[in-house]
């Protein structure tokens, strides 16, 4: 028997309408590059949303095209997220933070027919518009100038007539958007959301139990609208009919501090090195910002340190929501919220458990896979981290070759190790192809660098897995000291011995002077495996370099 329910599309229109409908006054607020804040309602978005739409469906472009964006954190960004979806297209989200030998590749390999630009990304497009195939550019301009061959923003908008537009019948599985993931290993790959899973993730996020994001919200995205979406904080805004406040391109800690006090913001969410910034403004100058109004720090994108957490509660009680997602799952997967039970627990259970990447939020289902099957959820046992759900991706866009990162049954595999505990909370270790696989158990190469670098002489700490004739790899630590400060391998495995079995301790030390890294201040340690490609350790454990 079938059930008796419409048939109604989720869609991002649909959103949109909702929010011109009952929020039309509320504000959508940007920090402009000049440091003065542009302030218009909902009814202004909507509306420039929509004379978008007609302007990009009068420069020929058609359902399915791809309508690329390279901007920073604003209004127009959002004019762009809902009036290229409105027709049919596809927003295509580049990541400005990218090499132009990247975004060429990227843009090609989308098949980009028309890019809307900031002025200030200008040059950078110089460095890669001859290898692509673009035709159109629309500068987003801070002087109303536009050069040559180019179409201006406010231009474009002008001459489009709102009441041309036209709700399409779309379709809630067509696609709305589009982000390639940055990869460390490999071509950046391609991520499709349909218009039903960025409607599915932004209610799923506005949950309670997720973010609690509601009408009286002002949600402040720090995290770039080229990421992921900005995590989708800018659709789930528009869907619960928040203020939204955008930090333009300046994201020093003192300009965003000054936001969160001018605009009462209430939420806000970036990655850690942000909020690293934030926390030692705040310890430098406790009382210069009135941040009453701020409920949560929303921290993801990598492992928000626990002295974090507790610095921004104790010290300024404050509280960081930690979560873990990927590109790949329109992003969230897990929220580091206490259930009922655990608020109870002592204190440093509770900060235990916040510092953890969280609990599933609603349709994420998760297993972890080891070496001999499925691993059991006893906070013990690693495994790669498999995940299904409405908004997880199913495939790559045009990429057969990363077919292997989907399992048979359906499944994405995430590429991050992890144990998970009882109650579901997951933990990540690691990335599947750092984690050290030792006589067929797993050693976190994470864990061990943590530890290396809370020793007063350390500096930095990387941890590789070295081939082992016996145990097939074991960990090398790979440390650079403290100016002044010098320290033996075994005193550094004295310091480590408490905390780990005596078989995680790395078997060798190598002192360096630095420690190779990627464009995001990441260990690189692709480069470091191949710095200590002959390094060899013998079944006695004694160690070799034979180059
Ligand atoms: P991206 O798709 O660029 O957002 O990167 C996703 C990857 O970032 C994940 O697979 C994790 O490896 C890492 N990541 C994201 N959030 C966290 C977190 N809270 N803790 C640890 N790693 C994280």
């Amino acid at each position: 028997m079938d059930g008796l329910m419409m048939d109604y599309q989720l869609t991002l229109p649909a959103m949109m309408r909702r929010a011109e409908t009952f929020f039309a006054r509320k504000e959508i607020v940007t920090r402009l590059p000049d440091g003065r804040f542009h302030r218009y309602t909902y009814a202004d978005f909507a509306r420039r949303a929509k004379k978008l739409a007609v302007a990009l469906k009068q420069l020929g472009i058609r359902p399915g095209d791809r309508v690329a964006t390279l901007c920073w954190n604003h209004h127009q960004h959002l004019e762009a997220y809902f009036g290229i979806p409105a027709i049919g297209a596809v927003l295509h989200t580049l990541n400005v933070r990218l090499h132009p030998d990247d975004l060429a590749y990227i843009v090609n390999h989308a098949e980009d027919r028309l890019l809307l630009i900031d002025q200030s990304m200008l040059p950078l497009l110089e460095a890669f518009r001859s290898r692509v195939n673009l035709e159109r550019v629309v500068v987003i301009s801070e002087d109303g100038e536009a050069p040559e061959g180019m179409l201006e923003y406010e231009d474009l908008l002008q001459a489009a007539d709102e009441s041309a537009f036209h709700n399409s019948d779309l379709d809630e599985r067509q696609a709305a958007a589009m982000c390639y993931t940055s990869g460390t290993t490999g071509k950046p790959k391609g991520v499709v959301y349909s218009h039903r899973a960025l409607v599915l993730h932004s209610m799923l996020s506005a949950m309670v139990d997720t973010l609690a994001l509601c009408e009286s919200d002002v949600i402040f995205p720090v995290v770039p609208m080229f990421h992921a979406n900005a995590w989708g904080l800018p659709f789930t805004a528009v869907l619960v009919g928040a203020k939204l406040v955008f930090p333009g391109p300046h994201l020093d800690a003192g300009t965003l501090l000054e936001a969160m006090e001018a605009e009462r913001v209430t939420l806000t969410a970036g990655v850690p090195t942000i909020w690293l910034g934030v926390l030692q403004t705040l310890d430098e100058r406790p009382r210069a910002y009135d941040l009453s109004s701020l409920r949560g720090l929303v921290v993801g994108g990598s492992a928000a340190p626990k002295a974090l957490i507790q610095g921004f509660q104790e010290r300024h009680g404050l509280k960081v929501i930690h979560a873990w997602g990927m590109t790949e799952m329109t992003p969230l997967g897990t929220v580091a919220n206490l259930t009922s039970e655990l608020r109870q627990a002592p204190a440093d259970v509770q900060l235990d458990y916040r510092a953890k990447q969280g609990l599933p939020v609603p349709f994420v289902e998760i297993r972890a896979r080891g070496d001999r099957g499925i691993v059991p959820w006893d906070g013990q046992s690693m495994g790669e981290l498999e995940v299904r759900g409405p908004c997880v991706a199913r495939a790559y866009y045009n990429a057969p070759e990363a077919a292997d990162r989907f399992t048979e049954d359906g499944w994405f595999r995430t590429g991050d190790i992890v144990t998970i505990e009882s109650h579901g909370y997951i933990e990540i270790h690691d990335r599947s192809k750092d984690v050290i696989k030792s006589g067929g158990e797993w050693i976190s190469s994470v864990a061990l660098e943590n530890a290396l670098m809370s020793h007063p002489a350390v500096a930095e700490a990387a941890v590789i897995a070295v081939p082992h004739p016996k145990w097939q790899e074991r960990p090398l630590a790979v440390v650079v000291l403290k100016e002044g400060h010098t320290v033996t391998a075994e005193e550094l495995r004295a310091h480590l011995r408490p905390h780990f079995p005596k078989w995680w301790l790395p078997d060798a030390i190598a002192f360096v002077e630095a420690i190779p890294k990627t464009s995001v201040g990441k260990f690189r340690k692709s480069a470091l495996r191949q710095q200590f490609r002959e390094y060899r350790i013998s079944a006695d454990g004694e160690t070799s370099e034979d180059e």
